[in-house]
């Protein structure tokens, strides 16, 4: 009878299994954050090697080789279900990679029984396959739960649709030809198992498990529930009005992604005369809109929701943004 296979063991048989397949991927990525975060990996630093992998695909190295690490870190620190999302992610997002291959056997050593029926578990797509095509609809997914979760509702989804059908059809088509995708999970922690308890970046106050929403690069995630603090507890759902901002808002990111916007000179000297104008009291109260990427996401969001009469959520700092309000409106013709 072969030995059983325990969790310790695990890292050190994969550790093999990795030499090989890593190090041509990863060979030119010397110097790098990704470098970092192998080097902590091989150090058996698995705490620190999650958030760096993690922080790697984030920043846009989202390589079949960083989730598969990824996997392997979580596995280190025992977290099993972490470790399995993101195998699955490799099985499903790079399918033909040799990576995926590793994953699929890994899946199938840490739950022998079942690991066919959670593989099976696809991401769900809106997408209809063989219906004509309907945009942007069409390139929404909703993801799993985590084991615990509560699956994301149909009602977010539907206020999700509701949201995309009542975009000016020149951002919906804007958003298809720059490949933007938006993905409705239950908490960022279904697809970034793991990143609930981080304080966010510009809020020191709150967790990155209780924000709503969050673009990376033109992909955009909105979340159906904060999670409780320090817990692997979901909480309440955030309410239809504020799943619809929050899908303009992050609309309004990938649409700078894909344009590029909020980096250009003209945008930059009108936010800065438009800043210039606001008080440094409410400047300070509303540091938010002091990022240009903000501004021009939350002018998005205020001018989709001003085209639709949604007037749930009124913004007095948009309103005062006046040269960039004008910048957004003429790009879009809204
Ligand atoms: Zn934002």
């Amino acid at each position: 009878m072969p030995p059983r296979l325990t969790i310790k063991s695990l890292p050190q048989i994969f550790a093999a299994l990795l030499l090989t397949i890593l190090s041509g991927s990863f060979a030119e990525a010397k110097g790098s954050q990704l470098e970092e975060a192998v080097a902590l990996y091989n150090a058996r630093n698995y705490a620190a090697a999650t958030t760096a992998f993690r922080n790697c695909i984030q920043a846009g190295e989202n390589s079949p080789g960083a989730w598969l690490y990824l996997g392997h870190s979580y596995l280190g620190k025992g977290q099993i279900p972490y470790a399995m999302e993101a195998y699955i992610t490799v099985t499903e997002r790079f399918a033909d990679s040799t990576e995926a291959t590793v994953a699929r056997n890994c899946l199938i050593k840490l739950d022998p029984k079942n690991s066919t029926a959670y593989i099976a578990a696809k991401l769900g797509s809106l997408a209809e396959p063989g219906k004509p095509d309907r945009g942007f609809v069409d390139r929404v997914r909703v993801h799993r739960a985590l084991p615990g979760h509560p699956r994301v509702c149909q009602a977010t989804v539907n206020a999700v649709m509701k949201a995309i059908a009542s975009l000016p059809p020149q951002i919906n088509t804007y958003l298809c030809d720059g490949k933007a995708t938006l993905t409705i999970a239950p908490n960022i922690t279904d697809p970034w198992p793991g990143s609930g308890d981080g304080i966010k970046p510009t809020d020191p106050s709150s967790t990155m498990g209780e924000e709503e929403a969050r673009t990376y690069g033109r992909d955009c995630y909105i979340y159906e529930r904060p999670k409780k603090r320090g817990a692997e507890i979901l909480l309440k759902r955030y309410s239809e009005e504020r799943i619809i901002g929050s899908v303009y808002h992050e609309i309004g990111h990938a649409v700078d992604d894909i344009g590029g916007y909020s980096g250009k000179t003209e945008f930059s000297k009108l936010h800065a005369a438009d800043l210039s104008t606001i008080s440094a009291e409410e400047k300070r109260k509303h540091s938010y809109y002091l990022d240009p990427g903000e501004a021009f996401a939350e002018t998005i969001r205020s001018l989709v929701q001003e085209i639709n009469k949604d007037d749930s959520y009124s913004d007095p700092m948009v309103d005062k943004m006046t040269g960039v309000r004008q910048y957004v409106k003429k790009l879009f013709r809204l």
